[in-house]
């Protein structure tokens, strides 16, 4: 096996939670004779119909950023389980489970593909609708080109990923997934599919309700919460293609599950204004390169984890909603996101 910083301090905490977690390998990646393991770390009950919280970084291996982020925040539970009886509590009725590098070749190598030169987030199997930017939507021209989708079906690590998604979040429990990125954007966004089309989401009240009750409890948090066809829209993206998988596993087994996956796109273009020296290292685009700016980013975000945290313990608030109220929020969401369809 071959480590770098990341994996490493991911090997680490492996061992620091035997006890505390259960720690899985759900893959392992080859790379020109050297292997590389994809890990999970588990917590709370086992029952697959409790709520879910998953937490995913490292889609894109320049993006280091994310998986140092959801590292950090694992050894801040490393301590907090010890004593903690509000997080022990929360453990009891629900499931959160860490997937902290989804593309470990990529990070080895510094790239944002994986080893084959392919984009996992343009790796699925949808199209997008409507008009797209050349090369960043995603193409089959090469793997020498960034946005490669990759031409021979679908790539390892995002198998591994797709597999496990369905493994937690299909079996009929509410599950929320966060997806940690970087790289576009002055400001941090919290984005919901789809990603490849205008198309109305089918959760987007739930989405509005969401939105508003953060907003309500954190008036003055910094992320713009939306779909992300607003940004540009792309081909292949792996939650649009899990999503509607999701639907379709709905009606058939007819569970009343609700998946939601998210993204955190971090707005790191702040980094390259405040320092711009930035802009000529390879992983400047992605990263804040000085260290106070890694513990910013970092402390920046627990309140986002701690508020989806609560969500999944408090589905009232956003999941088992009144139809009049469904109503409202399905209006509001149309006018909000959905005008200029
Ligand atoms: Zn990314």
């Amino acid at each position: 096996m071959h480590e770098f910083a990341e994996l490493s301090e991911l090997m680490r905490l492996r061992r620091m939670f035997s006890g505390l977690g259960d720690v899985r390998e759900e893959a392992t990646i080859s790379h020109k004779g050297l292997s590389f393991p994809i890990l999970s770390f588990h917590f709370g009950v086992k029952d697959e119909k409790a709520p879910t919280l998953v937490f995913v970084a490292g889609v894109h291996g320049l993006e280091k950023i994310g998986t140092q982020i959801l590292t950090s925040f694992l050894h801040s539970w490393t301590q907090l389980l010890k004593w903690d009886k509000s997080l022990q509590s929360t453990l009891k009725s629900s499931r959160v489970v860490f997937y902290p590098l989804v593309n470990p070749v990529g990070m080895y190598l510094n790239t944002r593909s994986n080893g084959n030169g392919v984009d996992l987030m343009r790796n699925g199997r949808v199209e997008a609708k409507g008009k797209t930017l050349p090369l960043i939507a995603g193409h089959r021209i090469s793997p020498r080109l960034p946005w490669y989708r990759g031409k021979n079906g679908i790539e390892p690590e995002a198998l591994a990923l797709r597999t496990f998604i369905r493994d937690l979040c299909f079996r009929g429990a509410p599950s929320i997934v966060l997806d940690i990125h970087s790289g576009f954007g002055l400001k941090d966004s919290l984005w919901f599919p789809y990603a490849g089309s205008a198309e109305y989401f089918p959760e987007a009240a739930r989405m509005l309700a969401i939105k508003q009750i953060f907003d309500k409890s954190f008036p003055h948090h910094t992320y713009n919460i939306e779909p992300q066809h607003l940004s540009y829209t792309t081909h292949g993206d792996l939650w649009d293609d899990l999503f509607l998988e999701f639907e379709a596993s709905r009606s058939f087994h007819h569970h009343s599950g609700h998946f939601l996956p998210l993204c955190l796109e971090m707005g790191s273009w702040t980094w390259i204004k405040k320092n711009p020296r930035q802009m000529f290292s390879s992983l400047g685009l992605f990263n804040p390169i000085l260290p106070h700016r890694v513990k910013r980013a970092e402390r920046r975000h627990f309140l986002l984890f701690s508020f989806l945290l609560k969500l999944i313990t408090s589905p009232e608030a956003w999941l088992e909603l009144p139809a009049g109220r469904m109503r409202i929020l399905t209006h509001h969401a149309n006018q909000m996101w959905y005008k200029d369809r």
